[in-house]
């Protein structure tokens, strides 16, 4: 073995850069962070930054700013995990003996899931709040757009945010409303599911903005090709396929774990995406007990989101050291995530709900899905504060 820690994380974005800051506060030492990235990036406000109201340089640091002091930093890409030998494999050969793992490389974007989407993404029309390298060209098609057609694609399967096909489409149609254009773009959301959302209530309040907006709402469908040459998609829906010719496509990927995850034996047998296989509650991976997985990389029941991490982060801090000790883990987490909805360039109302997208309300005196100014200006101003200064040092 190359090196040996007490505590090893696979992954220092939201979930590795946060556990570890909050084990390090409560004195656990000898945590190791691997992370090939030099940049860090705060990924809620892509949407913000594609949508011309904020810029790049507000959702990234260097990576070496956000990690912990006392964490050891292994800068390099894992590619193998052995559970059986408690080591991780890194792609440069180098060897890393753990105690304890903690799996939280986040998700893989699928663009080959669909013909000709990489092509599309490549050419000047097409663009993605998903992609860190595509979000700038997000707001130069937004603002460029006078007239034509835009189509915003939300896909099926498991996604981080899920909901953020919708904001970028939302926010722009507000951007094109207030040039004088909006009338003179078609504009199409191609929604999975049959619902917009899910939640009555949600569904009602998104379905006012559509409405408002003129946007034509395609639920059930999906993309499935992409000619990038002739600027034409493809999208498949309950009447059949039919052809778009787009002036503007933002694309929202298909998702599922990283290939090299997907090797190992960490997920479960019939997970095709290829998430750790943990308990739902505690967090603890269901065959090897000194594995545990949280965020976009665990496969557990939630919505994936930063706000549904944020939970699961205390639980893992807190059931990670009682393991540390010998104890039984003490803490469970209850499924919770959130999806902020902006509704414009200056409004939005917080989605919070369960694995059933039963609604699990932080405020429940508050009527949850009505568009409102100031949690517009806590997603876009308060958030971002709060993830530097506080989430990543451990302290939220
Ligand atoms: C456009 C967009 C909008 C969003 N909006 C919201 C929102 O409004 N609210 C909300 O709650 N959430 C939102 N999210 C989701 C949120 O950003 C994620 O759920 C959260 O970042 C998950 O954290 P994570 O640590 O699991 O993954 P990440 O933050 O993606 O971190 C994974 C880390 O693992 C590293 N890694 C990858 N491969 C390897 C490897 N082989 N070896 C070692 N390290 C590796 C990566 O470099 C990365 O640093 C949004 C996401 C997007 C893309």
């Amino acid at each position: 073995m190359d090196e040996h820690h007490r505590i090893v994380m696979v992954g220092g974005g939201n979930a590795g850069i946060s556990l570890a800051a909050r084990l390090l506060r409560k004195k656990v030492r000898d945590v190791a962070i691997i992370e090939p990235r030099s940049t860090h990036y705060f990924q809620p406000l892509f949407s913000h930054v594609g949508a011309g109201a904020a810029g790049m340089e507000e959702a990234q640091r260097p990576q070496a700013a956000v990690m912990p002091r006392r964490a050891r930093w292994i800068q390099g890409a894992v590619s193998g995990i052995r559970p059986e030998e408690d080591a991780v494999i890194l792609d440069d050969g180098r060897r890393i003996a753990y105690d304890q793992l903690v799996v939280c490389p986040g998700v893989q974007l699928d663009w080959q899931a669909v013909p000709g989407l990489r092509a599309a993404m490549d050419g000047v029309h097409g663009t993605s709040n998903y992609d860190a390298a595509l979000v700038p060209a997000t707001w130069e098609l937004v603002r460029g757009l006078r007239r034509g057609t835009a189509v915003f694609t939300q896909p099926p399967g498991p996604a981080k945010c899920s909901g953020a096909a919708q904001k970028i489409a939302y926010m722009a149609c507000d951007y094109w409303r207030e040039q004088g254009v909006l009338e003179d773009i078609d504009v199409y959301m191609v929604v999975a599911t049959p619902k917009v959302f899910g939640m009555p209530d949600v569904d009602a309040e998104l379905e006012r903005k559509i409405a408002e907006y003129g946007i034509t709402l395609l639920p059930s469908s999906r993309l499935v090709s992409v000619d990038a040459a002739a600027c034409r998609l493809r999208l498949e829906g309950p009447t059949g396929s039919r052809e778009i010719a787009y002036d503007l496509l933002h694309v929202e990927p298909q998702q599922s774990a990283p290939d090299w995850l997907k090797a190992t034996t960490l997920p479960a047998d019939d997970d095709d995406a290829g998430f750790v296989e943990v308990d739902d509650a505690t967090l603890r991976h269901r065959r090897y007990p000194n594995v545990w997985s949280l965020g976009d990389a665990a496969g557990t029941s939630n919505s994936k989101s930063g706000g549904a991490l944020r939970k699961q982060t205390k639980v893992v801090d807190r059931n990670l050291r009682a393991a540390l000790e010998g104890r039984m883990p003490p803490a469970r987490y209850n499924g919770y995530s959130v999806c902020p909805f902006t509704l414009s360039r200056g409004t939005a109302f917080f989605a919070e709900f369960g694995p059933d997208l039963e609604p699990m309300p932080s405020y429940p005196w508050l009527r949850m899905a009505k568009e409102r100014r100031w949690q517009w200006v806590v997603d876009r101003h308060v958030f971002p504060q709060i993830y530097w200064h506080l989430i990543l040092k451990g302290r939220a």
